[in-house]
């Protein structure tokens, strides 16, 4: 950070200040420029650029202000800021977002650009008065891998084919899930595009207050939940336009999973379907609780992918670690089939930041991951494929035990056993497992 005593050289970095006219723009620009706060800007927002963050979180309080960086979806604390210099500097970020610099209660949101290393971002920025003080947002357009198909996110190669194979039905009814707000587009997207949409005809029924993005050869129809509408109002005209496959993102009730089921039971269709879940076994679960007939859908039902996204280990820094036998042993992995597991690179203890006659010296950082320790994320995928057994569970007593006992017999992999073959792989770690699974 800016050291206040030292003349502060400022990091190469090219603010573009926001305005609906080109005099409004340069004149916010001459205006944030000589600015106190500009300093500390820049060398925030080229932190947030080198550290990959998708959003930077500030939240003031009476005497301080703590920053936090989303970097692959989980928060980092920066060191908490002085409350004066914190001001100063979010009145330099407002002015460059053309909006109110004095205005600390009512909601304002815009947005500026940056030029860093030839590369253009734009920032948006909400402010928002709360309890405590304010809260400021600002999201980065960093950008993104493109992710359109299942590999895309990381699916095993043999898992695809089993799901491929499994889409390639004519009927029942295929569930995607993953935990609540977690990717639900992207996995509906790169899974839906992952299957054979060519030489079958695809429906896509969807709120017209939710879409998903368009689907190359799936034909969107839309019903109005404004109107209360369900999916239900649709599907008779749908259905004789002589659909082969049709995909409902949201469940929505229990009349719209019995109607799912009426449809594969008597005409033969094939449905995909997202309910949000913890695991595949869960979402069994959770369609139930919508209270459909549990022996139509346990007839209907032919699989669950899940996907539980994990943050990869950095492959500059990680560090390889020999697994006790112990530890293979409660992993269930045979001796002998992983010699190395792999660690987040760590600094190492205060008292050992120091040289021989015990002055700190600077612990080098990877220049790739920041010293994070992770670079990026991929998915463990669960893919549960619907038994005679599991069949007898849903009719009967669906409970998360039964299922899983159900399941395994058949031999199901669990969510967790995929992510450990990541763990072997030196994908991820165990720590950063761990952490997913508790979610
Ligand atoms: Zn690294």
């Amino acid at each position: 950070m800016s050291d206040k005593a030292q003349p502060v050289e400022l990091p190469p970095i090219t603010l573009f200040a926001d305005g609906p006219t080109e005099e409004i723009r340069e004149a916010n620009m001459e205006a944030v420029t000589p600015s106190p706060g500009f300093p500390d800007c820049c060398f925030l927002l080229v932190e947030a650029i080198v550290k990959r963050a998708d959003i930077i979180l500030m939240d003031y309080t009476r005497d301080q202000v703590t920053v936090r960086f989303q970097i692959d979806g989980v928060w980092h604390d920066l060191p908490p800021r002085d409350r004066a210099s914190g001001d100063l500097m979010l009145a330099t970020l407002k002015k460059l977002a053309n909006l109110d610099f004095q205005e600390r209660r009512n909601r304002q949101k815009g947005e500026f650009g940056a030029e860093w290393m030839t590369k253009t971002h734009r920032f948006e920025i909400t402010s928002q008065g709360v309890r405590t003080g304010e809260r400021v947002v600002l999201r980065t357009d960093r950008p993104k891998k493109k992710l359109e198909k299942l590999e895309d996110l990381g699916i095993r190669p043999k898992l695809l084919a089993a799901f491929q194979e499994l889409s390639e039905a004519s009927e029942g009814l295929i569930l995607f899930s993953s935990l609540p707000g977690d990717g639900k587009s992207t996995l509906w997207r790169c899974g839906l595009n992952s299957v054979d949409r060519f030489t079958r005809d695809y429906y896509s029924i969807e709120s017209q207050d939710a879409l998903e993005p368009e689907i190359i050869n799936v034909a969107q129809i839309t019903f109005d939940p404004n109107i209360d509408e369900t999916p239900l109002d649709k599907l008779p005209q749908l259905l004789l336009r002589q659909p082969d496959v049709m995909c409902l993102p949201d469940l929505v009730s229990g009349e719209v999973v019995n109607e799912v089921c009426t449809t594969i039971r008597d005409q033969q269709k094939q449905f995909y379907g997202y309910i949000p879940s913890r695991s595949a076994l869960e979402a069994i679960l959770r369609v139930l609780s919508l209270k459909p007939d549990p022996a139509a859908f346990a007839e209907s039902l032919s699989a669950v992918l899940h996907e539980r996204i994990v943050r990869k280990l950095c492959e500059d820094c990680r560090q390889p670690y020999d697994p006790s036998p112990q530890m293979l042993a409660k992993l269930g992995i045979p001796t002998g089939r992983v010699q190395k597991f792999y660690d987040e690179w760590r600094p190492p203890p205060p008292e050992e930041q120091v040289d021989e006659k015990g002055n700190p010296i600077e612990i080098p950082v990877c220049p790739k991951c920041n010293g994070i320790g992770y670079y990026g994320r991929t998915g463990i995928f669960e893919l549960l494929v619907i038994t005679e057994e599991i069949r007898e569970v849903i009719r009967k007593k669906p409970s998360l035990d039964a299922l899983t006992a159900a399941a395994s017999k058949g031999g199901h992999i669990s969510l967790k056993d995929e992510g450990i073959v990541l763990v072997a792989k030196g994908t991820t770690s165990i720590q950063e497992l761990q952490r997913v699974l508790k979610k």
